[in-house]
């Protein structure tokens, strides 16, 4: 509801949509927003917005929000609304009575990259500490885990090198896999006044993304390869800097590890490794990729930023090493206007990896396997752990099939509609005997579930969102809880239902706790961001200010380690019957599963997904711009409407994943990151044709 007049208050917090994370003033009317204001002095955008956080709010008010806790026998049975005590004793029981029944590790759960870290941290302190086991993971998993296994692999920690602010020391830049004008807008607008103002850009991406040429900006070199491909590309740009002496021997001598530096350049100097030899594969020229290589490493300051484009392949973590080994070769890490840097998805990604939502790892990346560590968190919590990682969200779903795992707490998450292969987890989820989902709305997922409970929106959320930069922003409450009860309460009553006490009085109590298990977070306090406005983790004692430059006198794990990032091609194949290939993006105005953005104004800008189709390809099937067309893989079928673009190259297609009417992700594979099991959305083997529905 959107009410205009005169503002009487305003509340400053941080936009819940993109990993840039804006802050904004909410101008408020009693308890009514008037309008979201972009904040001049917001540490990440500087008093710039773009349209999902300023006018995509309206979501938080929609009549169809879930406004009561529900309970339900059977997912076949009406929803019952009972009071929140209820709601949580059923739930309790219901997991009670399936440990019982099938086991310790029988139960797990999803924590949301939507939420703030205090509510991220009780639900992933709930499974570890009150279901007693490691079954906890998120959503983070289908997007970013990669960059944590790449990053760490390399350069010692999960997490991007710079602030986004040191792009504007950057000479040459080089965007891959991303696509920030519409997934990261106040970062592009940055961006791209860096480039006007005279940097250079290369952009390695399957698709003619808008950066690669728009009325103010063009790139030096667009790499257009063939999804799949971008291991391939990166080992022949290292294959040239190697062969070519534009190694800057001097950094990795004094920063790195010089034997596996050594094993490293062998191996991309390898003649199969030269840009000849992978041209025809991956559609890109030899000479477009020598001459990005010696741009890159002769160019001056350069840096890389990536985004889904990267990590959701097979061989997702072995793109980020790639980066990171191109990033070490040149020197060009650990000052401004340099780095490798993820462009996070959602708002709170850094968060919820950071939160120790992995089944591996206790916030601050550390192992569950450390006895010293988990000494510490059974102390501080007063609980035994388990030290042996859980399962992660595919683990979950083979063993939901399996029958060896029966109930889930999914946290702000849409599993059934932004999980790869919907088929295969629907079948998971309908095998439950418990399944609760927390959330605004009775998302797809809920339809599978037995007991709902409301969820809140950023507008009523007190905690902390950590942008893509490490940057930690404070989220603040412009209204009360429209359901009653804060997000973060429910996970310490149902912990405590289950026989293990979890309380607090307040958000900053659960900081303060985050603090003292955490040492990249042992500084940081509401005090202190309320002080400061925002701090970037590591943040390391209470006279720290934060870093906004990573491994500026040394890696995070002493010596940047080189890795060998060979080459394996996806097993997904186009054959005959399946003669293109399918990848995925965003769009501007709407955000991932769309449960947000598709109830606000927003919509009527894409009213539904579409699929983009080189004229060519399209030719060749008989279609016309706006047909609508069946697309199909070896997973499922769904039908939308063709858009016909050069933005794609022959024998690729792409489309967003906005609207569960068209459900992209029926037709999305199996295939998954060999390191992380990240899904392979952005490769799926399709064939198009002419949908025979009216
Ligand atoms: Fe929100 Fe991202 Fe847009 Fe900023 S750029 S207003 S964080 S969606």
């Amino acid at each position: 509801v959107i009410e205009h007049g005169q503002p009487e208050h305003s509340v400053l917090t941080t936009c819940a949509y993109c990993g840039v994370g804006c802050s904004f003033k909410a101008e408020m009317k009693g308890t009514t927003v008037v309008r979201m204001t972009p904040h001049k002095d917001g540490g990440a955008n500087e008093g710039h917005s773009c349209v999902k956080g300023r006018f995509a709010w309206g979501y938080a008010t929609h009549k169809d929000r879930v406004m009561k806790p529900m309970i339900r026998e059977r997912i076949t049975d009406p929803w019952r609304e009972v009071s929140w005590e209820a709601a949580v004793a059923h739930a309790a029981e219901r997991l009670k009575a399936v440990q019982a029944k099938h086991g310790r590790g029988s139960i797990g759960g999803i924590t949301s990259s939507r939420c703030t870290n205090e509510e991220i941290y009780v639900v992933q302190k709930m499974i570890r500490a009150a279901f007693g086991n490691n079954n906890v993971d998120t959503c983070a998993r289908v997007c970013h885990s990669p960059t944590g296994y790449g990053l760490s692999q390399t350069f010692g920690t999960s997490a991007g090198t710079q602030d986004f602010k040191s792009v504007a020391e950057a000479d040459v830049v080089l965007v891959i896999g991303a696509n920030p004008t519409d997934g990261h807008p106040v970062f592009a607008s940055r961006l791209k006044k860096r480039l006007r103002a005279g940097a250079e850009l290369i952009v390695i991406d399957p698709r003619r993304i808008d950066l690669v040429r728009s009325p103010h900006v063009q790139a030096r070199h667009h790499l257009q390869l063939q999804p799949g491909t971008n291991v391939a590309v990166l080992n022949a740009m290292a294959h040239v800097i190697v062969t070519e002496g534009l190694v800057n021997r001097a950094f990795v001598e004094e920063r790195c590890d010089v034997a596996a530096f050594d094993r490293w350049a062998a191996f991309v100097a390898e003649a199969r490794n030269a840009p000849d030899a992978v041209a025809e594969r991956t559609g890109v020229p030899a000479g477009e990729i020598r001459a990005a290589a010696r741009l890159y490493a002769t160019g001056g300051n350069a840096a890389i930023y990536y985004g889904l484009g990267v990590t959701e392949h097979s061989q997702g973590s072995t793109t980020v090493m790639a980066m990171a080994n191109l990033a070490m070769a040149t020197g060009n890490i650990g000052r401004d206007g340099v780095g490798v840097n993820p462009l996070r998805g959602q708002n709170n990604v850094q968060g919820s990896c950071d939160m120790g939502s992995f089944p591996h790892e206790f916030s601050g990346y550390r192992h569950v396997s450390d006895d010293g560590v988990r000494a510490l968190f059974e102390e501080v919590w007063g609980a035994a752990l388990d030290g042996e990682p859980g399962l992660r969200i595919p683990n979950m779903f083979d063993a939901a099939i399996d029958g060896s795992f029966k109930g889930m707490f999914v946290q702000g998450e849409d599993i059934a509609q932004s999980d790869p292969n919907t088929r295969h987890v629907s079948a998971a989820l309908e095998s439950l005997e418990i399944l609760i989902v927390q959330d605004l709305f009775l998302n797809e997922t809920a339809a599978f579930a037995h007991v709902f409970f409301p969820g809140t929106s950023f507008l009523e959320k007190d905690g902390t969102f950590t942008n893509a930069e490490r940057r930690i922003n404070r989220v603040r409450p412009a209204m009360p809880s429209q359901v009653g009860w804060d997000e973060w309460r429910v996970a310490c009553a149902l912990a405590t239902a289950m026989g293990y006490p979890m309380s607090y009085d307040h958000p900053a109590r659960i900081m303060d706790e985050i603090a003292r298990l955490t040492p990249t977070f042992r500084g940081v306090s509401f005090d202190k961001l309320d002080r400061l406005g925002s701090v970037q983790w590591p943040c390391t004692d209470a006279d720290h200010t934060g870093t906004p430059i990573m491994h500026a006198d040394r890696f995070v794990r002493g010596q940047g380690r080189f890795m060998i990032t060979e080459y394996i091609p996806t097993d997904e194949r186009t054959t005959r019957m399946y003669p293109l290939i399918l990848t995925t993006g965003r769009i501007l105005s709407q955000y991932n599963v769309g449960a947000q953005t598709r109830r606000t104004a927003n919509v009527a800008w894409h009213p539904e997904d579409i699929l983009e189709i080189n004229p060519h390809d399209a030719e060749q099937r008989g279609l016309k711009d706006g047909d609508l067309v069946s697309l199909a893989s070896r997973m499922g079928a769904t039908t939308l409407r063709a858009q016909l673009s050069d933005r794609m190259p022959p024998g690729a297609v792409y489309t967003t994943f906005h609207h569960p009417v068209t459900g992209a992700n029926v037709v999305t594979t199996e295939n998954s990151d060999w390191a992380t099991n990240c899904p392979e959305y952005k490769v799926t083997a399709v064939q198009i044709t002419r949908s025979n529905q009216p």
